[in-house]
């Protein structure tokens, strides 16, 4: 179905309006959109001009709790690199600031651009146990709620482990935005198509970093393949204890969290 005719069927139908070796299974298994099989679609841009063999690879991101400082750096180094609009809203990659009180609150605040929490609860509070920072994205899910949902499969996944949106096809139904129980996804409000995080694709095909990572001062955040007994994320899976969010739901998130307190939804 193309967008021409999904239109034309809106129109008729609403008239009055152990992770790691999973993911490991997954990357064989992965059925990918028509597009994605072969070359990826035009609309996401040209493999590298060296050769990029998407079959040779099987990507995943780390965050390590402990490291992050709550600066932003990724979140406007995301902003730039993807054409996201500057309003606070939109947004691929942001940070939230949790605050665990003496009385088992917990307080989580949106950080914005600027490094500050939207309302900063005070660290001096005496009933403030502890507080620490949640960098979130795109889990790029092995089993993806908002591709299954997609009614003109412009969301897909990749062979290399990335969920992506073609964005010629996209017709802004928003049902992938719905289906996300991340709320990874937003409506562009130029293109009026969904996007999200590609874990920087058209920079990884090249054989670079996703922007938020190449930035991050910390280390915070780790990218990597996983098929590759010899990557950064290889080693920050064996060596961490490892949590995805929302376990419970079965998606098989591909952002690993290490140090994650059980209080993080
Ligand atoms: S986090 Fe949301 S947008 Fe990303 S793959 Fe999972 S369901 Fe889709
Ligand atoms: S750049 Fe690194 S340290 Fe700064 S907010 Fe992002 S993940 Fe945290």
């Amino acid at each position: 179905m193309n967008k021409r005719d999904f239109l034309k069927g809106m129109i008729l139908f609403f008239p009055a309006g152990g992770l790691l070796e999973m993911a490991a299974n997954a990357a064989a298994k992965e059925t990918a959109a028509p597009e994605a099989a072969g070359a990826q679609p035009a609309a996401m841009g040209a493999p590298g001009a060296g050769g990029y063999n998407g079959e040779k690879h099987y990507y995943g991101m780390g965050i390590e709790i402990d490291k992050c400082i709550g600066c932003s750096r990724c979140v406007e180094a995301c902003k730039a690199e993807n054409d996201v609009p500057q309003e606070p809203f939109y947004f691929r990659t942001w940070i939230e600031r949790y605050v665990i009180t003496k009385d088992h609150g917990v307080i989580v605040e949106s950080v914005n651009v600027k490094g500050k929490a939207a309302k900063e609860t005070p660290q001096e509070d005496r009933d403030v146990i502890r507080t620490f920072f949640v960098p979130k994205l795109c889990n790029h899910c092995i089993h993806p709620p908002c591709v299954q949902v997609c009614p003109v499969g412009a969301t897909f996944s990749t062979k290399d482990g990335a969920v992506l949106v073609d964005k010629e096809r996209c017709v802004g139904c928003r049902y992938c935005i719905q289906a996300c129980p991340y709320g990874a996804r937003y409506l562009h409000p130029k293109t009026r198509t969904a996007d999200k995080c590609t874990f920087c694709y058209h920079r990884v095909v090249k054989g670079l970093l996703p922007a938020c990572v190449e930035v991050c001062p910390t280390q915070a955040r780790i990218f990597g393949d996983l098929k590759s007994k010899a990557s950064r994320l290889t080693r920050f899976y064996r060596m961490n204890k490892i949590h995805v969010l929302k376990p419970a739901l079965n998606t098989e998130p591909k952002v690993y969290y290490a140090g994650l307190d059980g209080e993080v939804r």
